[in-house]
């Protein structure tokens, strides 16, 4: 059978990913991103309203033009979680395929939201529901069959899929980390991997996730974010004025860390922001976390005032503000918090706890410093990098190719310079650059068997 992979998109850097693995004339597309920096880097875009084609030229979304010369069918389309790199252009491009979208849960909860608040495209594929560990035959050869492992992430009900071949697995390998102590969910199934790379033909083909391969060691646990954080606000207990949080909404661990250890120290929770509303409200209404049943959650900008108005008269000791921000966006809550943009008041010596890292991308890094700069001169304190990463480092990347021993390996998810660690990592494994190591760049297709 036929093995062809276009690599469509993020393979010239961290965002839009989407990949086309064909299998005769059977054709699966896992993942259609968003790279949300070149839409942020314009001050008056508003997505919803364009056209692909335009969004294409931006280098806002996958160019999937190269998907004309692949010959076969598209049968599914297989979101592997719920970031804007691997959901957000399906509302500007699943339309043109005539195939259901095939995703866990919570993912697909989020594609559903991305498509209705789409304003120019009606994407009115079938969404079909599968859970890590589940499978689905694929096209009519009754040769191919489509399987979810569970992975671990900076999001809940991740999973890399996998594509059953006669000719061997082609392991999509984004994104992931290796936690076997993970806060929500079930830990990273290693198992299932080892199997796959041992039964029938092996692994053709693992794609590649390539974020921290050159960071050393290993990614720790969520739980050890946990620890960290809870080591912090227990330091904090006894402030009696204003402590603030941020974190990535969609991180719902970290959010369900926060809000436990908020208790802990006799503070009321609350989520503001309109994604914090989002995220955490779509993962309490399936079930994939039990907040306090007096946890407020408040998007619209009304609704954030008047809790902060709230906060203000009642005192501030008695609340942990949960606000969106964390990179510094112009428009979030703790930003509009540090432009005293809102009621709430930050005092000299009030906390401010960012549970997360600034994504190293000079958009961000400009717009945080400038955020934690307009805080510190109202007196705040700054907890910083109370976080642990969702992508695999260089240990990571060598136990999975240990575990699938994979014929033919290709770097994703990077620009060219950021594959080159994990380039060396495959070359000292036996692996050959044009060989069966394949560094590509998007718009391409690798025939890996004819
Ligand atoms: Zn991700």
């Amino acid at each position: 059978m036929e093995i062809e992979i276009a690599t469509v998109g993020g393979y010239e850097e961290v965002g839009r990913q989407m990949t086309a693995v064909r299998a005769g004339d059977d054709v699966v597309v896992f993942d259609m991103g968003l790279n949300l920096s070149q839409v942020l880097i314009h001050d008056d875009v508003r997505t919803e309203q364009m056209h692909s084609l335009d969004l294409i030229d931006m280098g806002a979304i996958p160019d999937d033009r190269v998907m004309s010369e692949l010959e076969g069918d598209v049968k599914a389309i297989v979101p592997t979680h719920g970031h804007l790199d691997h959901i957000g252009a399906i509302s500007k491009l699943a339309h043109r395929y005539n195939a259901p979208i095939v995703a866990t849960p919570f993912t697909l909860a989020l594609v559903e939201q991305e498509v209705d608040d789409e304003s120019k495209f009606t994407v009115d594929n079938d969404l079909v529901e599968m859970e890590a560990g589940e499978t689905m035959s694929i096209g009519s050869s009754g040769q191919v069959e489509l399987e979810f492992v569970n992975v671990t992430h900076s999001v809940i009900d991740a999973i890399n899929p996998v594509l059953h071949t006669p000719e061997g697995a082609v392991v999509y390998g984004l994104d992931k980390r290796m936690d076997h102590t993970p806060v929500i969910g079930d830990p990273i199934d290693m198992e299932r991997f080892r199997e796959i790379g041992r039964e029938g033909n092996g692994v053709l083909a693992y794609i590649e996730d390539c974020t921290n391969a050159g960071k050393k060691g290993r990614t720790p646990s969520e739980s050890v974010a946990r620890e960290h954080l809870k080591d912090v606000m227990q330091s904090i207990e006894d402030y009696d004025g204003g402590i603030v949080a941020t974190t990535f909404s969609s991180h719902i661990a970290r959010v369900k860390s926060l809000v436990e250890f908020a208790k802990d120290i006799g503070r009321q929770p609350v989520l503001l922001g309109r994604s914090m509303e989002k995220y955490s409200g779509t993962a309490e209404r399936l079930n994939f976390v039990e907040f306090p049943d007096d946890l407020g959650m408040y998007g619209h900008r009304k609704s954030v005032d008047r809790t902060f108005k709230r906060i203000m008269k009642e005192g501030k000791e008695n609340f942990l503000p949960i606000v969106t921000g964390h990179q510094g966006e112009p428009r979030a809550m703790l930003t509009r918090m540090g432009r005293g943009e809102t009621p709430y008041e930050l005092d000299e010596g009030d906390k401010v706890i960012f549970s997360a890292r600034v994504i190293p991308e000079p958009t961000n890094e400009g717009q945080r410093y400038q955020s934690e700069r307009l805080l510190r001169m109202q007196g705040a304190r700054i907890y910083d990098e109370i976080h642990v990463s969702g992508h695999l480092r260089e240990e990571g990347h060598f136990e999975m190719l240990q575990a699938l021993q994979p014929e033919h390996v290709i770097p994703a998810h990077q620009d060219l310079k950021g594959f080159s660690p994990y380039v060396d990592l495959c070359e000292s494994q036996g692996y050959e650059l044009g060989r069966d190591l394949h560094v590509t760049r998007n718009g391409n297709l690798i025939q890996l068997v004819e």
